[in-house]
């Protein structure tokens, strides 16, 4: 392999459009992917917010992202990267379980993250269906029906106050007796008339038919009594885990472990950057993935430029 300018971790929407940039860039860029590029557009299943496409399956919109870096040049290969670290000479490795080792004077990391899952049956098999961890994206699916958020902190109780632009009824279910979310954001939930706060419970299961989600059957966690509440929807806000951890020297990242970037999307180390969902920032969707790694990508020329001509040192 010919000497590399930039090794791109993760091919989601972030990873395949810096791809895509870098590949128009004429630069000599790896995409190291772990599964199938797409990210969590294959586990979206109607995308209808991303400009030019009012609705499309995630899927199809994965495969033409994918097709369309790779009409650009884009070299993607089914690799778990493992670490990226940084080098005396001030560029990266990054090593992967199939024991390669890549080099490269810049590395993008767009390796996004997971949210974490209730744990409970049913809730993969209504993925999609019902359940969902996203707001933004999901939320107006739910016009005029009645739907259940899970969690207490501001990502829950904020989310139970959006959602209830679209559904008639929210139940907000806390497996404690008080929110960890701030005063502020509790008051604005608590004096929704559309919010109802189910203290002490915590779901046991999620059931339906093939159509979808009707029922989150909850157990008391101080009496362990079980009750179930009819639902069409059932939004889980219990946490959010960035990958960043693939980073093994120190960089700069929130108490959450999103990581900070500059406004060119540079981390706290020169030469790596970051995009889309793993990084600190109001929103997660696509368009911000795919915007922060067009920021990304060029940020990206202009530093290879400046080692060139010396004036990044
Ligand atoms: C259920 C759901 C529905 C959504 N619906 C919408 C919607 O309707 N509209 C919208 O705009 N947004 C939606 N989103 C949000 C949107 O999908 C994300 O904001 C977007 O996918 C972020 O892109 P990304 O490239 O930053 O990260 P991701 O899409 O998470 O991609 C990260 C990629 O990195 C790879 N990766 C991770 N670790 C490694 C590793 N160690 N080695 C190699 N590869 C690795 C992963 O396999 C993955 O492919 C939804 C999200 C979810 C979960």
């Amino acid at each position: 392999m010919s000497k590399l300018d930039l090794i791109i971790v993760g091919g989601g929407p972030a990873g395949l459009c810096a791809a895509m940039y870098a590949g128009r860039g004429m630069l000599n860029a790896v995409l190291l992917e772990r599964g199938i590029p797409g990210g969590e557009l294959l586990n979206t299943e109607k995308i209808e917010d991303y400009p030019g496409f009012e609705s499309i399956l995630g899927q199809d919109l994965a495969a033409r992202m994918t097709e369309h870096a790779k009409k650009f040049g884009a070299d993607i290969r089914m690799e778990n990267v493992e670490g990226i670290w940084k080098q005396p000479d001030g560029g990266f490795k990054v090593t992967t379980s199939n024991g390669e080792t890549y080099h490269a004077p810049t590395v993008i990391i767009t390796a996004g993250g997971t949210p974490t899952k209730l744990g409970v049956s049913g809730e993969a098999e209504y993925a999609g269906k019902g359940v969902s961890y996203c707001a933004v994206c999901d939320g107006a699916f739910f016009k005029g029906e009645t739907i259940a958020v899970i969690g207490g902190g501001d990502a829950a109780v904020e989310e139970a106050d959006y959602l209830t632009r679209y559904a008639a009824k929210v139940y907000l279910i806390h497996r404690r007796h008080e929110f960890r979310a701030s005063k502020v954001v509790q008051e604005r939930a608590l004096s929704n008339p559309k919010i109802e706060v189910i203290w002490n419970k915590k779901v046991l299961d999620l059931t339906g038919e093939v159509i979808g989600l009707k029922t989150v059957n909850l157990e008391d966690t101080v009496t362990g009594e079980r009750s179930a509440l009819s639902v069409t929807g059932c939004f889980v806000f219990i946490g959010f885990t960035p990958n960043s951890g693939l980073v093994r020297d120190h960089v700069a990242h929130d108490a959450t472990g999103y990581l900070v970037t500059d406004d060119r999307m540079m981390t706290s180390i020169p030469g790596l950057f970051a995009a889309g969902d793993l990084r600190v920032q109001l929103t997660r969707q696509v368009t911000t993935a795919v915007g922060d790694a067009t920021t990304a990508a060029i940020a990206v020329e202009k530093y290879l430029t400046d080692l060139k001509t010396g004036v990044r040192a």
